[in-house]
């Protein structure tokens, strides 16, 4: 019976090690491996005190669903973790208590893919850069983020990240603050984002207030390729 015992654990164990645990750990280096060989870097290699939350990788986004899976870091383009780098040092020197929230960075083509077949056909389709083409993140040249306590309790930006609707929309801030839609605390704190990031040789956009390119789409497409 006691054999039987040991023989049945071993048999589980060896059942768990080769479709469960092992084989997710195993992905995820596999993904990072894969990242790390076309030339990206793992952000927390240059600044090991920014705060890292991939929101893609918990389902406390817009598709409710984990499409990265166990991967937790977040990888960029060399140049675009080295101004990520330098955008956090910018906060620290104005805002020693604040710290830079990463919510997505390099999204993989093998990803996009994943995302753009739950969203295809439906409403949220517009909200998805087509695979084929790839947007910045898939070239690891954009970063989504926002500002938080050394504790990680993000600041209120006036909407959630992936709120997509135009109360998101920097080009509608001044409108929202006069009809009381948006406060001027919630603005100043979109402000010191974009100004950190601004210094740091970013672009943000007009439409989303989380999001920054390392550099314009136009050199992206030319400079590098998609990650995949
Ligand atoms: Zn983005």
């Amino acid at each position: 019976m006691k054999n039987r015992i040991i023989i049945f654990a071993l048999f589980t164990f060896l059942i768990l090690n080769a479709f469960g645990f092992s084989q997710s750990d195993t992905l995820v280096q596999n993904l990072e491996t894969r990242l790390q060989d076309q030339g990206l870097v793992n952000i927390h290699t240059l600044a090991p005190d920014i705060l890292v939350e991939l929101k893609y990788s918990t389902t406390d986004n817009f598709l409710n669903a984990d499409t990265y899976g166990d991967l937790e870091n977040c990888y960029l383009q060399p140049k675009a973790a080295v101004m990520l780098s330098s955008a956090q040092a910018f906060l620290k020197q104005s805002h020693p208590e604040l710290t830079l929230l990463v919510y997505d960075g390099v999204r993989p083509r093998s990803i996009q893919r994943k995302m753009w077949a739950i969203v295809v056909g439906t409403p949220s389709q517009d909200y998805v850069a087509n695979p084929d083409r790839g947007s910045v993140h898939n070239f690891g040249s954009a970063v989504d983020l926002t500002l938080a306590t050394n504790d990680g309790v993000p600041l209120d930006m006036g909407t959630a990240f992936d709120y997509f609707g135009k109360l998101a929309q920097p080009r509608y801030e001044q409108q929202f603050l006069k009809e009381g839609k948006l406060s001027l605390q919630q603005i100043k704190n979109r402000e010191l984002l974009r100004q950190v990031m601004a210094q740091a040789g970013f672009q943000g956009i007009s439409i989303e207030w989380w999001h920054f390119n390392a550099v314009p789409v136009k050199i992206a497409r030319s400079k590098y390729q998609i990650i995949e």
